[in-house]
């Protein structure tokens, strides 16, 4: 099949699905969205397994699709244009396969892969904790070997969709009195259990996606460690770097919608005969041309200094904050009121206030920067030996 064909293939196959029972998800969900129509975007993702679309981009013989880089793209790309629901199952498929399918056992893999490929199982990510969140390697939840299981004590925080999964993928300390990032182990804990409490946090938007997780004497079978005991930094680490890869072209072209509705938006009302705002949608136009130059070049293998996925993280984290704060200004001062009863945000209050979270979750700026400056750079931080 041609990039052509399989790009018909699944306009077609958006076109048809989003129709009936479906045809109210487009543009629903992600982040910020979560909450909205939770159990149709999970009936929607089944959808997409049992057609086989979906997981995309893993190998068949672990029941993905096993696409191209290219289809991925088109994929996304499509995805985003047909204003597709926001998948509820990224974090197992996206995250956690790829790594069982690099560090799991055989047992591991079947008992794991099928039901985060089918979306019958769901997972959160249980690293950041109140005293580690940059600096991961300075994390204390522990677990220790009692009898056949391990039983874990601590606190993780910000655990994105804890309230909704099935499973966590938890970092924990596992050799007492280890430091930093030796003696860590990564650990696959059953979320529905009394050792576990997952409480709310609401945020900025009102809505609450991500939470506190507290583990009081929680348990979970001895085998549940992906990869070595004492070596879950390492396994961490893959998590960590498995990119955002070719998802990204499906957010680009979501920004670009935004970015459309918002130029509409100022010639309707006249915002855009300010020379000030005029200047800055040309501007936002043309980071977002910088954007997808670097995306596809980053693809392509040209922007290959080992510092792409930081530089990416930057560009759009950035691009997308300011364009929550242009939208607000092009809105002018009606932006600073929620309409009218039950006074729920509209999707430029939402915008400008969830995109606060794009330079922190993933990595912050500062980080990003930090990674620029020592690999591209040279720049080592003071104290670190040349
Ligand atoms: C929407 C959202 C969803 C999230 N979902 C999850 C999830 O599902 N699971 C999970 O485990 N975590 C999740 N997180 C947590 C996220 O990974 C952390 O917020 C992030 O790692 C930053 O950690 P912190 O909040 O503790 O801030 P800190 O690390 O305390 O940073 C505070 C500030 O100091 C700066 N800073 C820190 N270290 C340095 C340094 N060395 N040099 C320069 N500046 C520095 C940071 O850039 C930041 O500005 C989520 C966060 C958000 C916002």
């Amino acid at each position: 099949m041609t990039d052509e064909e399989f790009r018909y293939l699944v306009r077609d196959w958006l076109a048809k699905h989003l129709t009936g029972d479906f045809a109210g998800l487009r543009g629903v969900g992600g982040p910020g969205r979560e909450h909205e129509s939770f159990e149709q975007r999970l009936a929607f993702d089944r959808e997409l397994h049992e057609a086989g679309w979906t997981p995309l981009s893993w190998p068949r013989e672990h029941g993905g699709r096993g696409a191209s880089i290219e289809q991925q793209l088109i994929f996304h790309e499509e995805y985003a244009r047909a204003d597709a629901p926001g998948r509820v199952s990224h974090m197992g498929e996206q995250l956690l396969g790829p790594t069982l399918i690099e560090f799991g056992t055989a047992e591991q893999q079947r008992r794991f892969l099928p039901p985060i490929a089918t979306v019958t199982e769901l997972w959160c990510q249980g690293f950041s904790e109140p005293g580690a969140g940059s600096d991961l390697a300075s994390l204390s939840t522990s677990a220790r070997l009692d009898g056949g299981h391990w039983r874990l004590s601590g606190q993780k925080v910000w655990t994105s969709l804890a309230h909704v999964a099935d499973w966590c993928f938890v970092l924990a300390r596992t050799e007492p009195d280890s430091k930093r990032s030796a003696g860590l182990s990564m650990l696959l804990v059953p979320m529905r259990q009394p050792g576990i409490t997952v409480r709310p946090i609401r945020q900025l938007t009102g809505t609450s996606e991500f939470n506190e997780v507290f583990f009081d004497g929680a348990r979970t079978d001895a085998d549940l460690v992906l990869g070595q005991p004492g070596d879950g930094w390492r396994v961490a680490r893959f998590l960590l770097g498995v990119e955002r890869g070719t998802a990204v072209f499906g957010q680009l072209i979501s920004y670009r919608r935004e970015l459309d509705d918002l130029v509409a938006h100022a010639k309707r009302t006249g915002a855009a005969k300010d020379p000030l705002l005029r200047d800055r949608l040309a501007r936002a136009w043309l980071g977002l041309e910088v954007l997808r130059s670097y995306a596809l070049a980053t693809v392509a293998g040209e922007a290959d200094s080992g510092v792409g996925p930081s530089v990416m993280k930057l560009l759009w984290s950035r691009w997308h904050k300011s364009l929550g704060e242009l939208a607000i200004e092009v809105r002018g001062a009606t932006a600073m009121v929620a309409q009218e009863a039950p006074y729920e945000l509209d999707s430029w209050q939402r915008l400008y206030l969830f995109s606060r979270a794009d330079t922190i979750y993933g990595g912050s700026d500062e980080i990003q920067l930090g990674i620029i400056a020592g690999r591209a750079l040279g720049l080592l931080p003071s104290g670190s030996k040349p």
